[in-house]
């Protein structure tokens, strides 16, 4: 793996097209990594693939990278886009399920507020940080997108046609048994991935208290969902999140690539 730093820019990525860094990352290659004029970095844009680029400047706290030979392509990844919908939980458990949602290749993440969801507000500005340098660090060429919180139904709503939604419900039908029983459980994920495989999809997480029996049955009943169940055992949310995506991945996504 190379040694060199990897950087997410703004900036076109074009031989010889020298462009300026933001500050904070002229101060991470010259004063952290003491990088001088010369010396190389890996960028990406999300475009143009992966360029190794030399600091072309150095001005104060400025400093300017300048494009030399492309490393890698823009991949347009054939495989069908993943979308991780999930109800915001603990703060470094929330900040966990974002950065491993990017690891594992998520196209979109959305936090959604459920009935029984305990933290209300989340800030979208440290999701995109956590998940860009998540991204830096996995050698992704693109950045997932990270939208804010909305209601359940309105992400649902927004959702593109034919995307399969994969509603992760630990929970059975009998309102008085523990867990809701064993009724109405939901089939194995491993099983149901099969007949979605090439679809776009929407892994579904609740949060600490799962779903309410009024989203449950909700869910259920919209043709594009798909219950599925993880095991007999109840996952923390973040847990949950990274086995469904794992699961998806390794049957439906580019881990067959
Ligand atoms: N309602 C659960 C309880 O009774 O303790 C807690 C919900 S769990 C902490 C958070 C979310 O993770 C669930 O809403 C579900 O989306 C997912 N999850 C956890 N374990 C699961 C399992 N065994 N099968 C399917 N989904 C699971």
């Amino acid at each position: 793996m190379s040694s060199m730093p990897r950087l997410f820019v703004n900036s076109d990525l074009v031989a010889g097209g020298a462009f300026a860094l933001d500050e904070g990352q002229a101060n991470y290659l010259t004063r952290v990594m003491r990088l001088g004029i010369g010396d190389a970095a890996r960028v990406f844009n999300g475009r143009h693939g992966e360029w190794r680029a030399e600091i072309s400047k150095i001005e104060g706290r400025r400093a300017e990278l300048t494009p030399v030979d492309q490393l890698r392509q823009q991949a347009t990844s054939g495989g069908a886009p993943l979308t991780l919908l999930f109800a915001p939980v603990k703060k470094s458990e929330t900040d966990f399920i974002v950065e491993k949602a990017t690891e594992l290749g998520a196209a979109r993440i959305q936090p959604v507020i459920t009935e029984r969801t305990q933290t209300r507000t989340v800030r979208l500005d440290r999701f995109q940080k956590i998940a860009l340098e998540a991204a830096e660090q996995t050698e992704r060429l693109d950045l997932p997108e990270v939208t804010d919180a909305v209601s359940l139904d309105a992400a649902l709503a927004a959702l593109p046609d034919g995307t399969a939604v994969i509603f992760c419900d630990e929970a059975g039908d009998e309102a008085d048994a523990p867990w809701g029983g064993q009724a109405g459980r939901a089939r194995p994920m491993a099983d149901v991935l099969p007949d979605i495989k090439g679809r776009p999809a929407a892994i579904l997480i609740g949060p600490e208290g799962g779903f309410s029996p009024a989203e449950r049955s909700h869910l259920r009943a919209r043709a594009d969902t798909r219950p599925v169940g993880l095991g007999p055992r109840i996952l923390r949310a973040e847990t949950a999140a990274v086995a469904a995506m794992t699961l998806w991945q390794a049957i439906c996504g580019d881990w067959r690539d």
